[in-house]
């Protein structure tokens, strides 16, 4: 794999090569001229950002051309599969912006189906019942290059097949002792061929069908069937389902007859690096405590990148610009973070928040005096207005925006230099006081109250403006500071290494005692998106309340961190 960023997109037309197919067959007048879509998840997790790129797909494509998309959940083992999911997986897919209306299906609502045409091709002899366990099977399945080996139990009676799959449905066997296979080739060159399983016996009880059922289908048996049952035109999935497409068409091709039939199409999966996709190893992250859970704010889970502030359109807009190809890529997080850069900076509010806190009392600022200065909501928008701030004589600003002996380019504050205020005036840093050890506790600094805008000494310059807030009437805040959650590139590449050692130890990094201007505390709602200007993007934590108030950095200002790994 390697590092694609291109927008593969056919230019010409503006289609990419799925849309192009979709087109094709509408022009062609295929299926009635009707198109139909699906996103079936399994509901065995929460959806990630890959997902987002199927759920953009199936659901984009559908839109495009005036079609519909079903949302299906792929229920079809109860062992892995929770309501939880089901709940989690239709609020993400909304906040991206999507909608199925009432086309809400389950492969569950086939069970009964499936099952008839499972007895069906028994008595037709294309099916028949192995006792033998799953290992055993394997071990017959040959390679590409030899043949696979016959099942003894391959040539049984109809009248013994039917009886045995009645009893493994009434729950007569044990998890494992028996499954139900088709009756195709063992010698074929498409492995999945080589007389695939149908049905296993799972005791498990079903979130949605209870235990009415003690068989259920696998994926192969019941994909195609339930994309033919709804009337998807277009089932539009992922590369590793291309050697399934002819076994796909196998099953529906027992169903279909000549006026309709659903086309599998496939696309590139994403992967992103510094992250891993797979949805065991999440689960592993959530189980195992790695993370806070499922919607951490590092995990690349769709609920993960909302609490932690990603809007949907940065996910979309990302999506776009990676699209859609046949080859197999690792996408650089980077693309991701520069589209929620992008989103944020045209709508987040400026405000300021002051991190590592250094008190300035300006000295001849009056005592007890409150200046309210005019704040800009947002320079990107031009209706976005203004809020007002508080300046008393006690400030706080950046500790490291303060060197008491600074290198030559520190336009920041030192000894007896000059910076703006954000918003307000030139002060001068005139003493720095220290404790017994040393250590610097505050800056004395005086104000030149002729510079504030509007005033005669406005257009007066210095190299460096601060952000600041008032210490009278600041309100603290935790932040939580998110990075990488591993750190190498692409986790699921290193098969040497269990996936858990390569996590980064940084990746959360929560500070305390931070302060933000009166106005952040007053709108610090769930979903608003904040710039603590110079600082970063920040947004209200799920676990925010008035009392302790608790912002996630969504991402910060620019990529330091492509470049602090291009030096190392
Ligand atoms: P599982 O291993 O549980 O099958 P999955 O990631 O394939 O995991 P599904 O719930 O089956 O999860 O996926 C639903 C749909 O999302 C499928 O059509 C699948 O192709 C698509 N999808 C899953 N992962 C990605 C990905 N990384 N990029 C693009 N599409 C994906
Ligand atoms: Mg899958």
């Amino acid at each position: 794999m390697s590092i694609e960023e291109n927008n593969t997109n056919d230019e010409k037309k503006g289609l990419n090569f799925v849309e192009q197919i979709v087109y094709d067959d509408l022009n062609a007048g295929k299926n009635g001229g009707r198109l139909n879509t699906r996103f079936p998840p399994e509901p065995n997790g929460y959806l990630h950002i890959g997902h987002a790129k199927a759920i953009c797909m199936d659901f984009g494509v559908a839109e495009k051309f005036g079609g519909t998309c079903n949302l299906r959940f792929d229920d079809t083992n109860p062992v892995k599969e929770d309501v939880e999911y089901v709940d989690s997986i239709r609020e993400d897919i909304h906040w991206l912006g999507f909608d199925w209306g009432d086309r809400e299906y389950y492969a569950s609502d086939y069970f009964e189906k499936l099952y008839e045409l499972a007895e069906r091709l028994i008595k037709e002899g294309k099916a028949y019942v192995d006792d033998q366990t799953s290992e055993q099977i394997a071990a017959q399945k040959g390679t590409p290059t030899e043949p696979g080996q016959e099942s003894p139990y391959r040539n049984r009676s109809v009248e013994e097949n039917l009886d045995l799959f009645h009893r493994m449905n009434a729950g007569e066997f044990p998890d494992g002792t028996r499954v139900l296979r088709a009756k195709i080739d063992m010698a074929s060159d498409n492995m999945h061929f080589r007389d695939p399983i149908m049905y296993r016996i799972i005791h498990t009880p079903h979130h949605r069908t209870g235990d009415k059922w003690k068989v259920y289908p696998m994926y192969d048996f019941a994909h195609g069937q339930s994309d033919y049952f709804e009337g998807v035109t277009h089932s539009i999935c992922t590369l590793e389902f291309v050697p399934h497409r002819p076994l796909y068409d196998y099953f529906v091709n027992e169903l279909a007859d000549e006026t309709y039939r659903p086309r599998q199409i496939e696309f590139n999966r994403l992967n992103l690096t510094y992250t891993v996709m797979s949805k065991r190893k999440l689960l592993q992250l959530v189980k195992e405590g790695l993370v806070a859970g499922w919607d951490d704010p590092r995990m690349p889970t769709i609920s993960g990148m909302r609490r932690r502030g990603y809007t949907p359109l940065s996910i979309r807009n990302f999506i776009n610009t990676i699209g859609y190809t046949k080859y197999e890529a690792l996408n650089s997080v980077s693309l991701l973070e520069h589209a929620v850069r992008e989103d944020l900076n045209r709508i987040a509010t400026r405000v300021m928040a002051v991190i590592n806190p250094l008190k300035v009392v300006l000295t001849n600022f009056p005592e007890g005096k409150t200046e309210m200065v005019e704040m800009e909501n947002n320079p990107e928008q031009e209706d976005a207005g203004t809020h007002r701030m508080p300046l008393t004589r006690e400030i706080f600003i950046e500790r490291d925006d303060f060197m008491e002996n600074p290198p030559k380019k520190f336009f920041r504050l030192a000894p007896g230099s000059e910076v703006r205020l954000k918003g307000a005036y030139i002060i001068k840093c005139e003493e720095v006081i220290k404790d017994a050890e040393g250590n610097i506790t505050e800056l004395h600094c005086t104000y030149d109250s002729e510079t504030l805008s509007g005033m005669p000494g406005a257009a007066r310059k210095v190299k460096g403006t601060l952000h600041w807030v008032s210490a009278d009437n600041a309100v603290d805040a935790e932040v939580r500071l998110y990075d990488r959650l591993f750190n190498v590139e692409n986790p699921a590449a290193e098969t040497e290494r269990d996936f858990r050692e390569m996590l980064n130890p940084e990746s959360l990094k929560v500070v305390t005692g931070v302060k933000v201007e009166p106005f952040v505390a007053e709108n610090a709602s769930q979903g608003t998106k904040f710039q603590f200007q110079r600082v970063g993007y920040f947004t209200p934590d799920l676990d925010s309340t008035p009392e302790h108030l608790v912002f996630n950095r969504t991402i910060a200002l620019k990529d330091t961190w492509e470049k602090v790994q291009k030096k190392a």
